[in-house]
């Protein structure tokens, strides 16, 4: 039988995780009923006008998976796959990872089907401005804060916060992940690679590996792949193999990393560079190398390849990059994997911040932005290395597992009614 298509299988990666560990910790029934019931979803048409005078309609999703422990926090993906599935299956990862961080955040996701790569700049401004008149209404600082995620970056942060406070007055706290300029925090456009390299850091800490001396192959170039290839070239690890849309480069001597993020600042893409052998996205997979991260799109480690990976360690910058079915496989095969709700919850966390600096509209400078980072980091690695070992149990188990407890936790104090 061949693999569900990408967006039920990200859906079914959260939804097993769950299953397994409310098994495991004897979640009553009504509990699991309403964790795995997303609180609010809404889906609206977006009508716009494309630049050459015609008109589009697409589709876009806000969904609030739960709150109980605070407001629903989440970012919002354009790319031609979003759906309902993809977005409601991306909201609960976010419950789980804002519970892991111990942030007063609940999950939350949202996005638009459309090829954004394809679209203008001022098609992209009306796309955002349409689809936040229509969302507004649910959104809020005490209620739903969007970030960015795929194809979304600090320019539709400050279309989203001059679209909201149209209507609502000066409101910088209902969107995180805003340019500096309009109340952005120092250190978030770095905060989720940083995060990524830091749980690296510990793995390999952990399990007797010196950086310094390691190499990583990175699928996906964008926010999260360019800043991870950054920090793990700083640590002095080599970087053997980079992808991103227009596909992959590989030199096993280690590419120049402070020279491709030149290029790639220059020209948008990895296409071009000078260095190293061209490789697909699929091969990127399987180079040889100690970590593998992938930081592009989920599902992309699946039965068909997981047999071919042949990293000690996958570290998951993206969300959900690996099906259940490739989970499975590489467990068998004592692959490390750090799950992606600890790897890339950099982001969340110093959104965090910045959504706490707006509020008191009082500024940290980016030390302490990164000093707290690495504190919250390190505490959720402690506290999930504590519950592997305990129990005996994989890293994502662990870290599912205190999760759920969390939001299961507050769920209960607030009662059923
Ligand atoms: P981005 O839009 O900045 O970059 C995406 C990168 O992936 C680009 O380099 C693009 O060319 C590449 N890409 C697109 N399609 C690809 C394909 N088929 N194969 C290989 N590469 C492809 O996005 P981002 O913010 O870096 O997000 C990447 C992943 O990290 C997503 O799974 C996202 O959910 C997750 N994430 C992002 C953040 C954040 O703060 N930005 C936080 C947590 C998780």
């Amino acid at each position: 039988m061949s693999e569900p298509t990408r967006s039920t299988t990200d859906f079914q990666i959260g939804s097993e995780q769950f299953d397994i560990a409310s098994e495991l910790m004897g979640l009553r029934e009504e509990l699991r009923t309403l964790l795995k019931t997303p609180f609010r979803e809404m889906r609206v048409a977006i009508p716009i006008r494309r630049d050459d005078g015609s008109g589009a309609v697409y589709i876009g999703y806000r969904v609030q998976h739960n709150g109980a422990r605070g407001p629903c926090k989440g970012g919002i993906r354009y790319h031609p796959e979003v759906d309902l599935y993809e977005v409601r299956a991306l909201a609960a990862l976010m419950t789980w990872k804002t519970a892991l961080m111990d942030i007063p955040f609940g999950g939350a996701k949202g996005g638009v089907a459309c090829v954004p790569w394809e679209m203008s700049t001022a098609e992209l401004e009306r796309l955002t401005r349409k689809f936040i008149q229509r969302i507004s209404i649910i959104l809020g600082v005490n209620r739903d804060i969007p970030a960015p995620d795929m194809y979304t970056n600090a320019q539709t942060m400050a279309w989203i916060m001059d679209q909201y406070g149209r209507k609502n007055g000066y409101t910088p706290a209902v969107v995180t992940g805003k340019p500096l300029e309009l109340g952005g925090s120092q250190g978030r456009e770095a905060a989720t690679g940083r995060g990524t390299i830091f749980v690296l850091e510990h793995v390999a800490r952990e399990w007797g590996v010196d950086p310094s001396l390691a190499s990583a192959a990175i699928q996906g170039f964008g926010n999260v792949g360019a800043y991870a290839a950054r920090f793990f070239h700083e640590l002095g690890g080599k970087v053997v193999a980079v992808s991103d849309i227009s596909g992959g480069l590989h030199d096993p001597a280690g590419l120049d990393v402070p020279r491709l993020l030149e290029h790639v600042a220059k020209n948008r893409t990895i296409e071009g560079f000078g260095q190293g052998q061209r490789i697909s996205n699929k091969e990127l997979l399987t180079v040889s190398c100690d970590f593998l991260i992938p930081a592009a799109l989920g599902g992309v480690i699946n039965r068909n390849n997981a047999d071919g990976v042949r990293a000690r360690f996958i570290i998951e910058g993206a969300n959900a990059p690996i099906t259940p079915a490739a989970d499975q496989k590489l467990a068998e095969r004592g692959v490390i994997i750090a799950p992606d709700i600890l790897v890339n919850a950099g982001g969340v966390t110093v959104s965090y911040f910045e959504w706490a600096q707006n509020l008191q509209q009082f500024y940290w400078d980016e030390e302490q932005v990164n000093r707290e980072l690495a504190k919250r980091m390190e505490r959720a690695w402690n506290d999930v290395l504590t519950v592997h070992k305990e129990k005996k149990i994989d890293l994502r188990r662990a870290a599912y597992l205190i999760a759920i407890d969390r939001v299961a936790r507050a769920e209960s104090l607030r009662g059923f009614e």
